[in-house]
């Protein structure tokens, strides 16, 4: 095992490094598994300048022809003034580190290839989840609320230890799943969310509808659904609920945060969701594209059937639709999440593409989304999501314009998280 201590500072990356230096720098980050990294705790208090002729801002404007400067971990200012430049990204699309409400990164393809679900505790699906971490990182997604596994927790600690590499995680360790009056009494499911509390949680995930490949039935009463979100709200937590169809409505009576997937809702239920705040979080196509196209991955392992499949691809269309009604909501917040499973990690930008084609989702929106709103959503406006100065420097670049080819989300060629840069391909265009 190695014991080396790599610090990823600044000067590991040199602006004109060679590709072979990159190589070497990518197999050790691979490898970082067994090597102590101190990329969240940065040595480095110097100051960086990036030039950016377009940058959005994370909150709908564009800036153009300036220089970003980072001291630490932070954004200090936006002054086109400031030398000496250290990146030049200039030609690129400059904006904040993507983030994904609703991942599961521990979920991964077991050595036979199939389906092994997010719960795996083998040394195998250690490093897998390791991986998935590592590619979204890659992917430009900077913070990841990874949900519904108690897993989670571990690699979420990792990451901020500076042991791997990877997003900022959230997580929820062990969710509450509905089972109807099994589920408990309104006081048992508060000892449950405080459970969690203690456990070290930074939201909770609530599972109020079956899956929708299984008719997506509500599986918590609307008392059960009030003592879970007010519980967690007591606690000062947020609250996801996987909802489909009335508990959407159900969820926001109770005044829950977030609606994840959010399927058949109504205009009605849309409506009262902009009404009460509550967050939405539908997923437009990457989720149920993955499962099709890693169908014989999936088909077999517990809760996969043909007939589930059949009920997804009719879900699909579905989505979409949703998707499409929701933008049409004034004051609807409406964040991004994927869902991403084993295949769709390092993947979580063809959302973004989804939304935009089939979702018919402005380009600036979906952005956006996936910037301050989706940093707002998380209660962390204050730190990441936006380019301006005092927050943290999370910042990303395309080598393309997503305003103009939404399909530019798929070419990250640069990814700062807190002032370390982690890739820089830029120059090699
Ligand atoms: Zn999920």
């Amino acid at each position: 095992m190695q014991s080396s201590t790599i610090r990823w500072r600044q000067s590991t990356l040199p602006r004109h490094d060679s590709r072979f230096a990159r190589c070497v720098f990518w197999f050790i980050a691979a490898l970082s598994v067994t090597i102590r990294v101190s990329a969240q705790n940065p040595q480095h208090n110097g100051r960086i300048v990036i030039a950016a002729s377009v940058a959005l801002d994370g909150k709908g404007h564009v800036l153009r022809d300036t220089h970003i400067v980072i001291e630490g971990s932070r954004i200090v200012s936006i002054d086109p003034n400031a030398g000496p430049v250290d990146y030049d990204l200039r030609g690129l699309t400059v904006l904040p580190g993507w983030i994904d409400a609703h991942a599961h990164v521990t979920w991964s393809f077991g050595k036979d290839g199939k389906n092994a679900g997010p719960g795996g505790t083998t040394q195998d699906a250690a490093y897998s989840a390791a991986s998935n971490a590592w590619v979204t990182l890659m992917a430009g997604f900077t913070t990841v609320q990874s949900v519904g596994s108690p897993l989670d927790g571990p690699i979420r600690d990792a990451i901020d230890g500076g042991q791997l590499p990877g997003p900022k995680i959230l997580t929820s360790f062990e969710p509450l799943q509905g089972r109807g009056e099994q589920t408990g009494t309104p006081d048992e499911i508060r000892a449950f969310i405080r459970k969690q509390k203690q456990a070290g949680a930074d939201v909770i995930k609530i599972f109020a509808s079956q899956s929708i490949r299984t008719g997506g039935g509500m599986t918590l009463s609307q008392d059960q659904l009030n003592a879970a979100c007010d519980e967690a709200k007591k606690q000062g937590l947020r609250t996801l609920v996987h909802a489909y169809k009335e508990a959407v409505r159900a969820a926001t009576f109770a005044g829950c945060t977030q609606i994840e997937h959010g399927t058949m809702a109504t205009d009605d239920d849309l409506r009262l969701m902009a009404q009460k705040g509550t967050y939405l979080d539908p997923q437009a196509g990457l989720v149920i594209e993955n499962y099709l196209l890693n169908k014989q991955k999936y088909l077999g392992t517990p809760g996969y059937t043909e007939e589930g499949f059949a009920a997804m691809e009719r879900v699909l269309s579905l989505n979409h639709d949703l998707v499409q009604r929701a933008t049409k909501i004034p004051g609807l917040k409406i964040v991004f999440g994927t869902d991403a499973v084993a295949g769709a990690h390092g993947r979580n930008a063809e959302e973004f593409i989804d939304r935009v084609r089939d979702g018919k989702v402005d380009p600036m929106a979906a952005m956006v989304s996936a910037n301050s709103l989706g940093a707002e959503a998380l209660g962390m406006a204050d730190k990441i999501g936006s380019i301006a100065p005092g927050l943290q420097a999370d910042i990303i670049a395309l080598d393309g314009d997503p305003l103009k080819d939404i399909t530019a989300v798929r070419r990250v060629v640069f990814v700062m998280k807190r002032g370390l840069v982690y890739k820089n391909v830029a120059r090699a265009r």
